[in-house]
């Protein structure tokens, strides 16, 4: 219901209505479309900022040294207030913590673009209000940038709203500009497949289906994960090079399915769960800190046998719905598999789920094609795109490789020795044991050390491994059999 009004909002500014019956600290209230459509400058204090981190000898160099332009502010501006320095810093932290300034091939916007777009009237009325996660082109990407900017200036002169809510919209705001990347060879257009750019579309996306809507817009319970969590779609890229490669070799796809399938590798007993839930959650901590994920309330706790939405990751990047993760973890590590209740380290859960929404695109799995398709019309919300049996290739390996190394701490065996679990992983003719792989595929984590499991599947000895284990070795006449090493 509430969608529908707001869509029609966004389609005609004149007949702006709000609408927001849950709501404690806001009336429902209107504004006339003059108010609507008057431009106003917001952000004063960081527009005056902004100007003069670009001013001068630093305009056109502004990009090649951010922590050199801090420096030029502070000394051309020395009664800079508080307010100024804070809305400046945002700028800075966001290219530090998203390593923007690092990057090989790609240029975050620079002060003097976003001090531009912030302070110019937004006067667009969007043509595409599907809500459908994905940018279809460079006009696209920018009529849902300043369309959501026009919300924010619109926001600054809501007489309802506290200033810490127009402040909270204006930080946001800073912070998603500052994310937009473009590719350092064509400096003119943004770069539509870098996942910090995506997350500042589904921010601006959101402001235009929101709006005023705080709690939607800034979505934050414990297990939601969504764009404004850095690490949301870190290493999609690395995934789609790894199911680029496993195209070329039939064995990973039917290996990875059997493995997956193969409930019996859970090799950790229930009884054993205080010690096994202790020791993984430790495991997720180190692994956590690794990967320089800071939040804390990355997972939301339920009961396996009363919610049928645990441990599972609920991928809601549907058009129009909002763009998230809810990853919901049974506190004792009990998960659901096709035969009912099975054991899984606690700890291991969370990371399996972690590793699959850092690999996650933070964008739909819609085509750019289907953008101006009214949703209603859509029969695409049940999402084409990633193939399931690739996806879940590299956490399952290594949620085996800790799982084994659980094993044996509880007993006491020596981290290198192979355990028979008298558990196969069946393929085709191949059958190779469960303890095996794990000790391969730790091997291989060692060998080739990435905070992206994707990485290491890429590397060219595991896909021709894992190939090996999954095809029919009466095919292998016809691959390159040197390298392969078949268990049977
Ligand atoms: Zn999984």
């Amino acid at each position: 219901m509430q969608a529908n009004v707001l869509t029609a909002f966004i389609g005609n500014r004149q007949e702006k209505i709000k609408v927001f019956p849950t709501r404690k600290d806001v009336k429902p209230f209107r504004l006339d479309s003059k108010m609507l459509r008057r431009a106003f400058p917001f952000l004063v204090a960081s527009a005056m900022v902004f100007t003069a981190c670009s001013d001068g000898k630093e305009q056109k160099s502004e990009n090649k040294d951010i922590k050199k332009d801090t420096t030029e502010v502070k000394a051309q501006t020395p009664e800079v207030t508080l307010e100024q320095v804070k809305w400046g810093k945002i700028y800075q932290q966001v290219v530090k913590q998203y390593g923007l300034d690092g990057l090989h091939d790609k240029i975050p916007l620079s002060v003097q673009e976003i001090n531009e777009l912030i302070n110019t009237p937004q006067d667009v009325v969007p043509n595409d209000s599907n809500f459908n996660h994905l940018p279809a082109s460079q006009e696209n990407f920018w009529e849902i940038v300043k369309g959501g900017i026009a919300v924010v200036q619109d926001i600054q002169k809501d007489s309802t709203l506290s200033e810490n809510i127009k402040q909270m919209y204006q930080q946001k705001t800073i912070e998603a500009l500052s994310k937009i990347n473009k590719a350092k060879w064509n400096n003119k257009e943004v770069d539509l497949n870098s996942y910090n750019t995506l997350h500042a579309f589904i921010f601006f996306e959101k402001l235009l289906k929101y709006q005023d809507d705080f709690e939607m817009i800034f979505h934050n319970k414990a297990g939601w994960i969504d764009e404004q969590k850095e690490f949301f779609g870190r290493y999609y890229q690395d995934h789609l090079d790894f199911e680029e490669q496993a195209k070329n070799y039939p064995g990973i796809e039917l290996f990875a399915k059997a493995l997956y399938a193969n409930t019996e590798r859970f090799i950790v007993e229930a009884k054993d769960s205080a010690y096994a839930n202790a020791l993984s959650n430790k495991m997720f901590e180190e692994w956590r800190c690794a990967q320089n994920i800071s939040e804390e309330n990355v997972c939301a706790y339920t009961d396996a046998e009363k919610s049928s939405y645990v441990n599972t990751t609920v991928y809601n990047n549907k058009r129009g719905y909002l763009v998230g993760i809810s990853l919901d973890i049974d506190p004792k590590g009990q998960i659901e598999t096709p035969d009912g209740l099975d054991y899984l380290p606690v700890g291991l859960i969370k990371m399996h789920e972690m590793q699959h929404i850092l690999a996650l695109a933070a964008k739909s799995y819609e085509k750019p094609e289907h953008n101006y398709i009214a949703s209603e019309k859509s029969e695409l919300n049940d999402l084409q795109g990633l193939n399931d049996n690739y996806v879940e290739l590299g956490p399952t390996l290594y949620t085996l490789v800790y799982s084994d190394r659980v094993y044996k701490a509880i007993n006491k065996i020596d981290r290198d020795s192979e355990v028979d679990y008298g558990v196969n992983i069946q393929v085709s003719n191949n059958s190779v044991p469960l303890g095996k792989i794990a000790n391969w595929f730790g091997k291989m984590m060692e060998k080739y050390p990435s905070k992206s499991v994707d990485k290491i599947l890429q590397k060219k000895e595991v896909l021709e491994q894992i190939n090996a284990w999954g095809i029919d070795k009466h095919e292998l006449p016809l691959m390159n059999m040197n390298n392969f090493e078949v268990s049977r």
